[in-house]
């Protein structure tokens, strides 16, 4: 085994000597604790030189001489790898390595060489501690004791080195920790507790202070003390959600409740805790946990709760469903949301509607149904807002009308989402209806006004010039002397003789036949697919039928005569007005010739 020996006597054999096991030999950096060991060994066994050597797999380094510095480590003979061969209580002792079989052929050593081994808890090899002499040695079992005890007491202080860095981060890293926990507590408006189960003493942090509005100095650490400031409507379920907790029946302890500050005025609190010690029976020694100031929280759901009440009221008491629905990219409908007023509106709970649309899609009239679904999915489609009246066939109102306006919505899944309301239209439906008829029916004969005449007589030109083989004809009536017949019975009864009239008119044509009044006394039809022959028999017709059915007035019967004008309706005629005024030149033409009679006009 080469080995260099480092002695201030013998300096040049120790540079030729190399290749050598040896490391640096560089002065180390002060170590006071580790050199003063080297300098107490060195008095102690009054050796030249005594060093303390580093190892690890790159070899060794110097930690402390005293003495004088060789110029080449010695190799360490007390390590793991060599030592096992040699020696097994870690020290090597070469009394005279002229005489050694592992210093045999070298350059002259120094006589004496013993390492030491240095150490630590777990076995592991740090370095040696060398003595060196240029004289051979002995070294007694006291010596050697001693030796391994300083050996001791230097691995002792290479392992607390060792180890130093690494605490010290740890206690940075449980400093920052612990840093970030009060900052987050502080944050966060929570306060810690520490309490001490058997003698009832509680400790507060000075952020649960704070949060009660009491000063670090102040509040007792009596848990009694801290019970009288629960609200009394709090304590029962405080004290058994405890008690569940120190008899293990909960994994820890969490309650939510008032608790009275130092102005006297309650804070709702979160308070959690965990019995972090019990004695060997279970029970509860210690216990620690955090109380979080929820007062602003719970204001905050209450007013939540407050909106969403306001919200529901209000959907619920419009007249009307408010709704929300939405349309499947594979077709299927529902609606997520329906207020009170689907029992009105559908006659359905809203229940029934939240996981599909069917049963709303069941009480749509059938003449609707398809208008209905062909306008959601055109809404769908262009996303554009969907309106539409429609009927519904409902099981306690029957037949009624619906008015639905919603606005659409694209969803990320493809889906589409409406929000709109749906209301009751059916009043407005008859009075819009009563104002058309209004607006097309005569009120006292109960027969197509005059514009409304007008408007069928039009379309029915139109129908003529599309087929040119059709014919049509008009006929114009004109009540005989009817000022006469109101000067004589009275307006009312005028009223009356207008509607008997109008009666047999509507007794005599067919439902294809146009029929209406004109106003005052004059009435007129247009019929269509009918020539003038028919015509002239349709007007023979009434004009038997009226002489034939006189208007009971009392006693009296009054009889009343027309005056009938026939005209041809051409489908090359620029307006109905045309052919009405062929009729009525007919018409004037039967009064000049002395009235209740039928005249044709030839044209
Ligand atoms: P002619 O044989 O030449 O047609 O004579 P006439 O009296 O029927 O003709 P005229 O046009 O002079 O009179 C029509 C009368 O019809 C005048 C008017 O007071 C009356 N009349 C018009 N509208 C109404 C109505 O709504 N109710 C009643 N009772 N009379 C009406
Ligand atoms: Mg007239
Ligand atoms: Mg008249």
């Amino acid at each position: 085994m080469p080995m260099l020996v480092c002695t201030h006597s013998d300096e040049d054999a120790i540079r030729s000597a190399a290749p050598v096991e040896g490391g640096d030999v560089a002065m180390p950096p002060a170590d006071t604790e580790c050199q003063a060991v080297a300098r107490l060994a060195r008095a102690h066994f009054g050796v030249a030189t005594v060093l303390v050597t580093l190892s690890n797999a790159h070899g060794q380094r110097l930690k402390a001489v005293d003495g004088v510095l060789p110029d080449v480590l010695p190799p360490d003979l007390s390590g793991p790898s060599l030592q096992a061969s040699t020696a097994t209580d870690g020290m090597i002792v070469v009394p005279d390595t002229w005489v050694d079989e592992r210093f045999r052929g070298k350059a002259r050593w120094p006589r004496f060489y013993t390492a030491c081994a240095l150490t630590n808890a777990d076995g592991l090899h740090l370095g040696a501690l060398f003595l060196l002499d240029d004289v051979p040695r002995a070294l007694d079992d006291a010596q050697r004791a001693f030796l391994r005890e300083m050996a001791g007491l230097i691995a002792h202080g290479l392992e607390r080195e060792r180890l130093l860095p690494t605490l010290r981060d740890r206690v940075k890293e449980l400093e920052a920790g612990a840093e970030l926990m009060t900052l987050a507590l502080a944050g966060s408006g929570t306060g810690v507790w520490d309490r001490n189960v058997v003698t009832g003493e509680i400790h507060y942090s000075p952020a649960w202070k704070a949060m009660l509005g009491y000063e670090e100095h102040e509040l007792t650490n009596r848990i009694e003390d801290a019970y009288l400031r629960l609200h009394p409507d709090d304590l029962a379920y405080v004290e058994a959600a405890m008690r569940a907790h120190f008899e293990t029946k909960t994994d820890s302890y969490a309650v939510e409740h008032r608790i009275r500050c130092k102005d006297g005025s309650y804070k709702w609190i979160c308070s959690r805790g965990k019995v972090v010690n019990r004695d060997s029976d279970g029970h509860a020694l210690r216990m620690v946990g955090t109380t979080t100031d929820i007062t602003a929280l719970r204001e905050m759901a209450a007013r939540l709760q407050q909106s969403v009440e306001l919200i529901t009221n209000l959907t619920n008491e419009v007249p009307g469903l408010v709704f929300q629905y939405r349309l499947m990219p594979d077709g299927r409908a529902f609606f997520p949301y329906a207020s009170d007023g689907i029992r009105d509106i559908y006659g359905l709970t809203p229940q029934q509607a939240t996981t599909s649309a069917e049963a709303v899609d069941a009480m749509i009239d059938a003449r609707d149904l398809a208008a209905y679904r062909q306008s959601i999915e055109e809404s769908a489609t262009s996303m554009s807002p969907w309106h539409l009246e429609y009927r519904v066939q409902l099981p306690r109102q029957g037949l009624r009308w619906r008015q639905g306006d919603a606005r659409p919505q694209r969803l990320a899944d493809g889906s589409t989402l409406w929000h709109g309301f749906i209301t009751d239209v059916t009043e407005r439906k008859h009075i819009e209806a009563e104002l058309q008829e209004s607006a097309t029916i005569d009120f006292l004969t109960q027969l197509p006004n005059r514009r409304h005449f007008m408007m069928q007589s039009e379309a029915e030109l139109l129908r003529l010039r599309r087929a040119g083989s059709r014919v049509a004809s008009v006929l114009m009536f004109d009540l005989d002397n009817f000022k006469a017949l109101n000067d004589r019975w009275g307006h009312e009864v005028g009223d009356r003789a207008l509607s008997h009239f109008a009666a047999l008119l509507r007794a005599e044509v067919r439902t294809s036949d146009i029929v209406g009044r004109l106003g005052g006394e004059e009435f007129a039809m247009v019929l269509p697919d009918t020539g003038t022959d028919a015509a002239v028999a349709l007007a023979r017709r009434v004009q038997q039928r009226t002489s034939s059915t006189p208007l009971l007035c009392g006693d009296a019967h009054i009889v009343l005569t027309a005056s009938i004008g026939v005209g041809t309706m051409h489908a090359t005629d620029v307006g109905a007005y045309q052919s009405l005024s062929r009729g009525d030149k007919a018409m004037y033409c039967a009064k000049e010739r002395g009235r209740n009679r039928i005249e044709v006009d030839g044209d």
